[in-house]
């Protein structure tokens, strides 16, 4: 498909903001998209070329305004004009695009399969000369770029499409589309992770299948006031769990081959031999998938704090020495699929017995610790030795209930003694003083406000950090900002921070309404993205939980 007809199509959802009107946009343009390329197209109508979450491109937008610069042959004085009447690098591009030096005669045509092939080799790019390489890449598609073509190569690249597609509204178009209920693309979506495949699969009218190294969304926790409250909602189906600080995982297994994934249903294989070798080992059964917490571990086997795991995560180079100086326990909790059958709409109950039958713990990879109680005493018990251990608390859930991939609905409740904690997004960041001053000093907070749809800002933070994830949250940071003014730059809403705070107050400081006192650094959360963060609600439920008495604060 040519690339202008795409790019036609987000301009038209670009030019309304109403979601019906945008479904029906895409509806008709993925109706009318070859199979083959359905996959891609529904990607890119989100922004991504890569499903969800899976990659970052790792294009700094100090890097996107040189190679602008150098293809439309604009002095940088222009795109700094360009840039900060339109506010949007991608618009910026268009303008100088227009008028270009070079002579645009004998462009070739753009198609959507070469701005993918281009886009998708971006994050292999590492080490030496992988700069000039992906400058090469960009290049090459911008060189051949109508003026607003331009506009969304750039935004696609950077990250920030700005045409309002969420989505519940390719969902819904992808139903019409196929004519299935949104409903089953929900499922389909489910248990690939993957709105691609999803399209692809409702195009072929398919049903939600799930497959061995196909990840899984997975289920998540609401907040319990305090356990009493967690164990009364449940009754005599409540099971009690530690709840290990450590990093999610589902872990696959086909015959010997083992692919470990993350939260945000990256691949971290890589990073864990130790866990893919033990998993190995220790699942037993020709093809599942079961889930888990892993843990960072000192020499005694106490849990480490979640800032030394995140060193795992984060190494691509050097793993066999990480893998020493930083072991790692896992535990696991669930299993959602067992030598062909999908076990999610079995309860609980059942699907941790047939976990208990299926892992056969060694050298630290075992089962969480689990307790079938509707007895106070008994799960408080339980609750203060799980804290002793220097875990964050317990989970709570119910018995009764099925898995429910990717979604919060209240049957697994987390129970913690510390006080509540927000993950919210870094919009803006301040350069440091002093000591500090290469790095970012402090940090404006943000949560994404439902009825306002936008974000809204709830604090700055300035305290709490180590110097070394100052310094890491600074490198970040620095790939992400937009415009810098007056030793304040903005950034693109991207990197979520668990915050600690003494209270929530109302105030007019910030546009939300509310204000945390004191907020400070808990850790950044690699496997958060701005989706998964708090939102006001949370915020002004907090605030009246406060109000009562009810945090722990
Ligand atoms: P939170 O990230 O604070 O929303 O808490 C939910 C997370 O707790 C899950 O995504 C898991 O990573 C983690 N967790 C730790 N222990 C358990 C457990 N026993 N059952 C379920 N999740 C657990």
């Amino acid at each position: 498909m040519d690339y202008s007809e795409l790019a036609d199509c987000y301009e038209k959802l670009e030019s309304t903001t109403k979601k019906l009107q945008k479904r029906d946009i895409l509806n008709e343009f993925y109706f009318r998209t070859p199979k083959n390329e359905l996959y891609d197209i529904v990607l890119l109508s989100l922004g991504q070329v890569f499903p969800s979450g899976q990659e970052n491109l790792g294009i700094a937008s100090e890097l996107m305004k040189k190679i602008i610069i150098n293809v439309t042959g604009a002095a940088e004085k222009e795109f700094d004009a360009a840039f900060r009447e339109t506010g949007d690098p991608g618009l910026a591009a268009e303008r100088l695009m227009k008028s270009r030096k070079q002579n645009t005669l004998g462009r070739r045509k753009l198609t959507t399969r070469k701005v993918v092939e281009n886009t998708k080799k971006l994050p292999e790019m590492q080490g030496k000369g992988s700069r000039e390489k992906k400058i090469a890449l960009i290049s090459e598609l911008l060189s051949a770029a109508s003026p607003k073509e331009a506009r969304y190569i750039v935004r696609t690249v950077l990250g920030e499409m700005r045409v309002g597609v969420a989505a519940g509204t390719v969902r819904d178009a992808i139903a019409k589309a196929f004519s299935r209920e949104p409903r089953d693309i929900e499922h389909l979506f489910d248990v690939t992770g993957d709105f691609g495949r999803v399209a692809t699969m409702a195009a072929e009218g398919k049903t939600a299948k799930m497959e061995v190294f196909v990840p899984v969304r997975m289920m998540l926790a609401e907040r319990a006031p305090d356990l009493k409250a967690a164990l009364e909602k449940f009754g005599m189906a409540a099971a009690v769990e530690t709840k290990y600080d450590g990093f999610r995982i589902q872990a696959h297994k086909k015959n010997s081959d083992i692919k470990i994934f993350s939260r945000n249903l990256e691949e971290v294989s890589r990073q864990f031999p130790d866990i893919v070798a033990h998993a190995r080992e220790c699942m037993r059964a020709k093809q599942c998938i079961a889930e888990g917490e892993v843990v960072a571990i000192d020499r005694k086997g106490n849990p480490l704090p979640f800032q030394m795991l995140s060193r795992r995560i984060q190494r691509k180079h050097s793993i066999d020495e990480m893998v020493r100086q930083i072991p790692v326990q896992v535990r696991m909790f669930d299993i959602i699929y067992l030598e062909g059958e999908n076990l999610m709409k079995s309860p609980l109950k059942e699907r941790w017995s047939r976990l208990k039958e299926t892992v056969k713990p060694a050298g630290g990879f075992g089962l969480a610790e689990h307790l079938e109680t509707a007895d106070y005493k008994e799960a408080n018990a339980f609750y203060q030795k799980a804290l002793d251990a220097g875990q964050e608390g317990v989970m709570v859930k119910n018995l009764d209930a099925p898995y429910q991939p990717g979604k919060r609905v209240g049957y697994w409740l987390k129970v913690k003694e510390i006080m509540e904690t927000l993950d919210c997004i870094i919009t803006k960041a301040v350069a440091g003083e002093g000591k500090r001053s290469a790095w970012f000093g402090s940090f404006l907070l943000s949560v994404w406000d439902e009825k306002k749809e936008k974000l809204v800002e709830i604090g700055k933070m300035a305290s709490g950090t180590t110097e070394e994830e100052l310094e890491k949250l600074t490198q970040m940071l620095k790939k992400a900002v937009i415009r810098e003014q007056d030793r304040i730059a903005e950034v693109m809403p991207e990197i979520v921070v668990e915050v600690a705070y003494e209270e929530i107050q109302k105030s007019p400081t910030y546009d939300s309404g509310m204000a945390l006192r004191f907020p400070r650094l808990k850790r950044i959360r690699y496997d958060k993205g701005p989706a998964d963060a708090d939102n006001i609600k949370r915020v002004k439920k907090l605030f009246a939980m406060q109000a009562i008495g009810k945090s722990k604060q």
